[in-house]
């Protein structure tokens, strides 16, 4: 991040790519090596520190699939229905018997399979004769209805990786081995200002020209998702001095400074002079929409995103600037979230050469097809506009109109943060 200049236009200058940013941040940016140990209920959502190989295969014995009964395919003809007696009969949780031979044993799901039998009958597919035999159809082939040991997962096989982000099904795995505590990424320091003297804290006096900051509890909240550790440092006033100090006070706590809007170049966004006393700072003119200006630096040594102060390009910004720096500091390896296809039910033109994102609701069509419904209006400034859609259509660089018909890239929500 140190020399983040050397690659960066400055602000009013060729606008750069959400793709080059998202690169120069990759590059620049050093993954925080600090790790925690911490309990396997308090594992999802982290970012997974060590390899970890499997202790155990799974599952760890060879088991019944279904309730039925354990026969050894051998023993039976192949071509027509044939009766065994019954001998034996384990649950799920008893003991592994030996099977005794030529019988059936009576089995149930979860049970280790006995000893000589490799086939289990499901109890729906056969019948007790009036001998007490079980008559078993033909035609069921060896290895049925049985769960061989390690068919999930062989043992010594890493199962989940360093860097991954740990989800529920993770966390069941790591349960599944026996594990009762994993070493994890210790979370990352994230200081959050806003800037403006149009603001007031919800819960504070608002003055007539005042309105209540929101950004800052949308922005802590998506940091909060991403399991950070989130230092909420209020309001700043539109002062130069205020701002620097106040920003040079947190670097040395923090892993990352984020400030929401006073990043344009108007005479009063004053973010810009701020971080330039108080560390090194590149405004990146971003080509996408919402959003445009963000601002980067280093502040002590410790990096810092300014974001747009329009609510909805914050939140785009967020996403594009702010969640791939989260992620590399972690240390993550997580795959960027995947557009899926939709049907456009609106029609849209834009220039070439910019990322345009269009805030939509989802509808299912007449023809049972997803259709993307575009939000009336296009302000950036909207809250409503992201409190009232589903996620958001992305129109990429190259694009320069959407037809109604056309099959376009959605992003829901819950995928982007
Ligand atoms: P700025 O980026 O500072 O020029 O602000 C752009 C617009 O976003 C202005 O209308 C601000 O009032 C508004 N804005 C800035 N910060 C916030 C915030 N924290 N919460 C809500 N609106 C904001
Ligand atoms: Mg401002």
């Amino acid at each position: 991040m140190a020399q983040l200049s050397d690659d960066c236009f400055a602000f009013g200058g060729p606008m750069m790519s959400v793709d080059e940013a998202v690169g120069i941040i990759a590059a620049r940016v050093e993954a925080v090596r600090d790790f925690e140990t911490v309990a396997l209920g308090e594992a999802d959502g982290r970012i997974l520190a060590r390899d970890i190989a499997a202790p155990l295969p799974l599952p760890p014995f060879t088991n019944s699939a279904v309730d039925g009964y354990a026969v050894r395919a051998g023993d039976l003809p192949h071509d027509k229905t044939s009766a065994l007696p019954v001998a034996g009969r384990v649950q799920a949780g008893s003991r592994a018997v030996a099977a005794k031979p030529g019988h059936a044993a009576r089995i149930f799901t979860g049970a280790p399979m006995p000893e000589g039998t490799d086939t289990v009958f499901m109890q729906e597919d056969v019948r007790i004769d009036e001998a007490g035999r079980v008559v078993l159809p033909h035609g069921l082939k060896a290895g049925a209805n049985v769960r061989p040991a390690g068919e999930d997962i062989r043992q010594g096989q890493v199962a989940l990786k360093a860097g991954q982000r740990l989800r529920p099904q993770d966390v069941a795995l790591a349960a599944a081995f026996g594990l009762t505590r994993v070493d994890v990424v210790r979370r990352i320091r994230v200081a959050v200002f806003s800037t403006g003297d149009e603001l007031a804290s919800p819960g504070a006096a608002r003055e007539p020209a005042q309105l209540f900051d929101s950004n800052r509890f949308m922005l802590t909240a998506m940091l909060k998702r991403l399991n950070c550790e989130v230092s909420d440092l209020g309001i700043l006033r539109d002062e130069r001095t205020s701002l620097a100090n106040a920003l040079k006070q947190v670097a040395a706590g923090n892993d990352l400074i984020l400030t929401t809007g006073g990043v344009s170049t108007g005479e009063e966004d004053h973010v810009k002079a701020g971080v330039e006393s108080a560390g090194t700072l590149v405004l990146w003119r971003m080509a996408i929409k919402p959003g445009r200006p963000v601002a980067m630096g280093i502040i002590g040594g410790t990096p810092f995103i300014g974001l747009p102060g329009n609510p909805v390009a914050s939140f785009v910004t967020f996403v594009h600037v702010v969640r791939p720096t989260v992620l590399a500091l972690s240390g993550a390896s997580a795959a960027p979230p995947v557009a899926l296809p939709v049907r456009a039910a609106f029609a849209y033109r834009k220039k070439a050469g910019r990322r345009e994102y269009v805030r939509v609701t989802l509808r299912r069509a007449d023809d049972g097809v997803l259709e993307a419904v575009k939000f009336p209006r296009e302000g950036a400034g909207l809250l409503s506009s992201l409190v009232d859609t589903d996620g958001l259509v992305e129109l990429a660089e190259i694009v320069t109109r959407v037809e109604p018909g056309d099959s376009v890239g959605f992003f829901a929500y819950a995928s982007l943060i």
